[in-house]
């Protein structure tokens, strides 16, 4: 328990009325202490349902988004998800919280160190981080049963389809740059994959051989 709880458990009561019901999910997000993943100074507000600037023109997404993602990716514990933009680190301590073996891709240095030693200190020992272009995914980790990408491309970058497992799923977010892209889910399965496009969201821009230059 810290004094944020009670603000913890409100976010994810209105979380739960926006429509999000997975356990799994609602679980792990009253658990992880969402304000150590932003300044200082935006602690306050941390729990509110919006996203916050993070370091070099980078968000740390709103909390019904990650929630939405994290239950769209139909996980169970036990799981492998390779995660690309770990960002400040939230998403993969949700993930984690939920049970599942973190693999997540940062590509800019000083982010990759920060969170790398935020996640370290907050002994969250299930999450690897490695620091590269994650449109090539991390092939040497995979195959992966789950992937996650929390910036937003022009397409679903092929390494990260061929990187997937066969049942597997994936969940990026599609469409132009500076936001305004489909939540779109691939699934694998028997060989054939298929896509739906979900709501629709505003991303940073995912950066990359097969993604915005
Ligand atoms: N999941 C993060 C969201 C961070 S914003 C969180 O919970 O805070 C998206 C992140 O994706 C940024 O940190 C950005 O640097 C990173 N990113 C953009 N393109 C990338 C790429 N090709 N590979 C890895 N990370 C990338």
């Amino acid at each position: 328990m810290d004094k944020f709880q009670i603000s913890r458990d409100r976010m994810v009561r209105k979380i739960r009325e926006h429509g999000v019901r997975d356990t799994l999910v609602l679980d792990a997000m009253r658990k992880v202490p969402r304000h150590l993943f932003v300044e200082e100074a935006l602690q306050p507000q941390a729990y509110e349902d919006r996203a916050l600037p993070i370091a070099y023109g980078q968000t740390i997404s709103q909390p019904y988004i990650v929630a939405l993602m994290s239950s769209l990716l139909e996980a169970a514990p036990g799981m492998c998800v390779l995660e690309i933009g770990t960002g400040s680190g939230y998403q993969a301590a949700v993930l984690s919280a939920m049970g599942l073996k973190v693999y997540s891709v940062e590509r800019l240095p000083q982010l990759y160190t920060n969170t790398n030693n935020l996640l370290i200190n907050l002994r969250y020992h299930n999450i690897r981080m490695k620091l590269a272009d994650g449109t090539e995914g991390w092939p040497e980790s995979g195959p992966y049963d789950r992937i996650i990408v929390t910036a937003g491309g022009p397409e679903v970058p092929t390494p990260l389809v061929e990187q997937l497992s066969d049942p597997g799923l994936l969940v990026i977010p599609v469409g132009g740059r500076y936001g305004n892209q489909r939540l779109t889910v691939i699934r694998k399965n028997r060989g054939v994959t298929r896509r739906e496009e979900n709501e629709y969201v505003s991303f940073v821009d995912l950066v990359g051989n097969h993604a915005w230059k």
